[in-house]
């Protein structure tokens, strides 16, 4: 795998991914796939944080549309992530890839608590940072989260791995027609309402300058591919 063009990346994964051809839930298979990917990338010299959501297991929006109250439906979702957080890092560390899992809820049975300094001395350690539970707070989502610790963690980029194979001007699965963008800038993706990541993750990218690069994680060898600016990839950034 050549070297990367990045330092320290966030890597957001969505829950889903962690289903493989599975309904719900999590395929250890497609996890330890994943996992691979993971240590590839790392082998390159690249610092890496984990954000992973919790889509696979439950969604606080699904639960309200039920009859849930919104916030304690929220919080089931945050433990979701806190779930796939520890089904990677058993994938990773079963690869010989240390990892600490820093929860923003705090459960010090299982992981660490969110801790900025420390979760820099585990990456200057060559450790995989993942980070559980959103940002802590319902009305959020895994996407926002990651925003987050790419700004704080002072990521070069965050790196949205999902199904779809970059950013299209309308629904790809809808319209046979949907074209897909190389690149395009934040206030595009927010004007037009593009599916990417949530407005607040968006703005929180475009306020911080850290390009927000789209891609498959489904093709196998496509995380490496995409770090060494190949393959399919939208770039989301200040110009496009
Ligand atoms: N969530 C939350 N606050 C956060 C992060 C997540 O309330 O900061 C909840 C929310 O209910 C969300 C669920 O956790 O639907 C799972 O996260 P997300 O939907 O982002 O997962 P993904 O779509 O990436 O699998």
């Amino acid at each position: 795998m050549p070297a990367s063009r990045y330092k320290r990346i966030l890597l957001k994964l969505s829950g889903e991914v962690l289903m493989g051809n599975q309904q719900f839930g999590i395929d250890p298979e497609f996890v330890a796939e994943l996992a691979r990917e993971v240590k590839l990338a790392k082998e390159t010299g690249l610092e890496i944080c984990l954000v992973i959501g919790g889509g696979n297991i439950f969604r606080g929006m699904a639960g309200a549309a039920r009859g849930m109250d919104r916030a304690q439906a929220d919080y089931m979702g945050m433990l979701a992530t806190v779930m796939n957080a520890l089904a990677m890092q058993n994938a990773l560390e079963q690869l010989g890839v240390d990892t600490r899992v820093q929860s923003a809820i705090q459960m010090d049975a299982v992981c660490e608590p969110v801790i900025r300094r420390r979760a820099e001395r585990h990456l200057e350690k060559g450790r995989v940072v993942i980070f559980a539970a959103g940002v802590g707070s319902p009305y959020f989502t895994t996407d926002s989260g990651a925003a987050l610790r790419a700004a704080e963690m002072k990521c070069d980029a965050l790196f949205k791995g999902t199904s779809v194979d970059g950013v299209y001007d309308s629904d790809p699965k809808v319209n046979s027609q949907a074209k897909r963008f190389d690149s395009v800038t934040y206030d595009r993706v927010l004007a037009d309402n593009l599916k990417v990541m949530d407005a607040s993750a968006v703005a929180l990218c475009r306020d911080n300058e850290i390009p927000i690069v789209v891609f498959s994680i489904r093709e196998k060898g496509n995380l490496a591919r995409v770090l060494a600016g190949e393959g399919v990839q939208t770039i989301v950034r200040k110009e496009a």
